[in-house]
């Protein structure tokens, strides 16, 4: 169903069961009612009134003229041959946004974006070429995973396994801060979709003080940090934020950072051949790490036409990764996923090809 612009219908999805409640009380209705509708929007991710059969027929037709559970709506999917899947995404006013499924075995991680652009133009993304056009309401972030659940599994019915989220998609979370927390509050509830609040990663490219925010925040996600960079030469070049918040500060505010026991601050380190990946920068790297309980994602480079940069070569990447290793501090190299539609990290700008 497309909606008219000029639709003024409530949409539900974002709303605490509180908002809920207030909003089936001037309706009339009893409390009980609103827990009913939390759970059917949330825990059963039914995506409208006619299917929430243990509410009275009266009160569905009543509740579908003043509200929507969600406008958003899929647009395209496109699926890799890795079993990724990239979701485009139309909102109310137009605004398209990108998800990402990515399936494995025990679990499924849906990468979601938080921002319509970003505003930060990080020289090696795709999504900082668009520029920023406006922050995404609490409602959308989530029903990114509701209507991408919803497309896998068929709706209402219940997943698999374990579901994943991480903020990684379009956009700087830490710049949308008030919707992007109502959002993670909403996931982690164990009557709503209850995600593990442990499988919630938040990346940011380096907002100083909204990560202090954070740390003092009682629901936090996991936080990853884009490092990419170990000096703050180059990460000016590659990161404009950089030269608000230099490297110093930013790794103050990590050190910082409140870690539950065993937990790590993850740091994504993205290889550009010839510009960030050589042994001297893996030694500056672990420099600057030290001291903070901390792992590193290495990430090759995903490309794209727009864009000035290469990956590193795996065996470059294999020998980073090696002085790391030797020097005590952890590493993964990411395998990349959904390269061919265009769903790997740093690719997500809307195409409405699967690839560019
Ligand atoms: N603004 C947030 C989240 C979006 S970027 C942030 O900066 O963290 C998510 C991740 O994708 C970051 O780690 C970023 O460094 C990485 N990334 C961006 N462009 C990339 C590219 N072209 N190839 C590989 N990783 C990329």
């Amino acid at each position: 169903m497309t909606l008219a612009p000029n639709d003024d219908r409530k949409e539900l999805l974002g709303h605490t069961q509180d908002e809920l409640r207030q909003f089936m009380a001037e309706l009339g209705e009893k409390p009980y009612r609103a827990s009913q509708l939390y759970d059917a929007i949330y825990r059963r991710r039914l995506p409208s009134f006619d299917a929430m059969t243990d509410l009275p027929k009266t009160l569905r037709r009543i509740l579908a003229e003043h509200a929507i559970v969600t406008r958003t709506e899929i647009k395209s999917v496109f699926r890799s041959s890795d079993g990724t899947r990239r979701f485009l995404l139309g909102l109310l006013d137009g605004s398209e946004v990108e998800s990402v499924f990515m399936p494995e075995e025990r679990r499924d991680t849906i990468c979601i974006s938080s921002q319509v652009g970003c505003p930060l133009a990080c020289g090696f993304c795709m999504t900082g070429v668009l520029g920023l056009k406006r922050n995404m309401t609490a409602g959308e972030i989530v029903s990114q995973i509701i209507v991408v659940l919803n497309q896998v599994y068929g709706e209402g019915v219940e997943v698999p396994h374990r579901t994943n989220i991480v903020m990684m998609g379009m956009g700087e979370p830490l710049l949308n801060y008030d919707q992007v927390m109502r959002a993670v509050r909403l996931l982690v509830d164990q009557k709503g979709l209850a995600i593990a609040p442990r499988g919630v990663t938040l990346s940011t490219a380096g907002v100083v003080p909204r990560i202090y925010d954070l740390a003092r925040e009682e629901i936090r996600p996991r936080l990853a940090i884009s490092l990419t960079a170990p000096n703050d030469e180059l990460r000016n070049r590659l990161f404009p934020i950089n030269r608000k918040y230099p490297l110093a500060e930013l790794m103050e505010a990590c050190r910082r950072y409140p870690l539950s026991e065993r937990e790590r601050l993850t740091f994504e380190y993205v290889m550009l051949d010839g510009v960030n990946d050589s042994d001297q920068h893996a030694r500056e790297l672990v420099r600057l790490l030290s001291g903070i309980r901390a792992k590193v994602n290495l990430i090759p480079h995903n490309p794209a036409p727009e864009l000035p940069y290469a990956s590193s070569p795996m065996d470059r990447i294999l020998a980073f990764q090696k002085i790391l290793t030797e020097k005590g501090l952890p590493s993964f190299i990411r395998r990349p996923r959904g390269q061919d539609i265009s769903a790997a990290c740093g690719q997500l700008a809307a195409r409405h090809q699967a690839t560019a």
